[in-house]
């Protein structure tokens, strides 16, 4: 019977991220969602609904379109897959309750904002909007229990608070999760743009850490940018140094002094760390979710351990 639930969870999962794949290029181009049918973005074939099976498809069609036979991107599938995997997670780790549903939405939602992120650096508001009021909507069915609920309650007298029900601290917790997210993304934007002069985070990752915020109450959104930041700068020190290592090969091999060859390839990776544009959100959402899994535990684990 488990194992019912379980097959049925993954295959459920399949389907939502075969949406969330038409989710994620028209989106940012603007298009409906709904209709018109998936087409080849090449050709314009429409696709059969013999050839929209979830994974299987994109594997028989060996990864090309069946009339063109132009490459169809492998991320079709690996959002199908990751999200199948989210969905069977979610049941595994909450059984049948309202928190695995939470968790699955916010799941869906951070799969869909991540790709699109690092396809075309764009958070749209359609998937962070809703996100942001579906958490703050879940903070009523599932107890988030954080920060507010705790400092709030040593300002009211004992008898108040015992009258007042679990879903308005719960309801707090993530307003001001929400509060933490979008305004400490804010600043560091600002920071961003005054220190290096160039715009490296927009408004779409203030929103998606409203969002985050929302579903995860202030503890575990703190815990979210903190390793996500942490994560993030490790990605750009090593995209810096990889590409220094390889302007130095190159320039050396062709016969360029030592010490003329390093100081172009040192100027190359300044420019990188300079100019590349991490797209954040990509990391932001990877990290919440893994928060809104395993962050207690961590932190747990963590307070014990000092
Ligand atoms: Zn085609």
């Amino acid at each position: 019977m488990e194992t019912i639930f379980e097959v049925a969870f993954f295959a459920l999962g399949l389907c939502w991220g075969s949406f969330l794949n038409v989710c994620i290029y028209r989106l940012p181009r603007g298009k409906s969602v709904v209709a018109p049918r998936s087409a080849c973005p090449h050709c314009g074939t429409m696709i059969p609904l013999y050839h929209n099976i979830p994974v299987i498809s994109w594997l028989v069609l060996g990864g090309k379109c069946r009339s063109c036979k132009q490459p169809i991107s492998p991320r079709y599938m690996v959002v199908e897959l990751l999200t199948g995997i989210l969905f069977l997670v979610c049941y595994l780790h909450f059984g049948l309750s309202f928190a695995m549903l939470k968790c699955a939405v916010l799941g869906f939602l951070l799969i869909g904002l991540i790709f699109t992120d690092a396809e075309t650096k764009l958070l749209p508001d359609a998937l962070t909007l809703p996100g942001l009021v579906a958490g703050i909507g879940f903070s009523l069915l599932v107890p988030v229990n954080d920060l507010a609920s705790r400092i709030i309650p040593g300002m009211i007298s004992a008898s108040a608070r015992g009258q007042i029900p679990w879903r308005i601290w719960s309801l707090a917790d993530s307003l001001l999760g929400a509060a933490v997210g979008a305004s400490f993304l804010y600043g560091a934007a600002a920071i961003y743009l005054r220190a290096r002069g160039v715009e490296g985070m927009g408004f779409g990752d203030v929103k998606l850490m409203g969002m985050i915020g929302a579903f995860l109450g202030t503890k575990l959104t703190v815990l979210t940018i903190f390793t996500a930041s942490l994560v993030g700068s490790m990605f750009g020190l090593s995209t810096a140094l990889a590409v220094w290592l390889k302007r130095r090969r190159r320039i050396a091999a062709r016969g360029t002094p030592t010490v003329e060859a390093r100081r172009r390839a040192w100027h190359s990776a300044r420019l990188v760390l300079r100019y590349y544009q991490m797209p954040f959100g990509v990391f932001l959402g990877a990290m919440a979710i893994l928060s809104f899994l395993f962050g207690n535990q961590l932190l747990h684990w963590y307070w014990r351990a000092l």
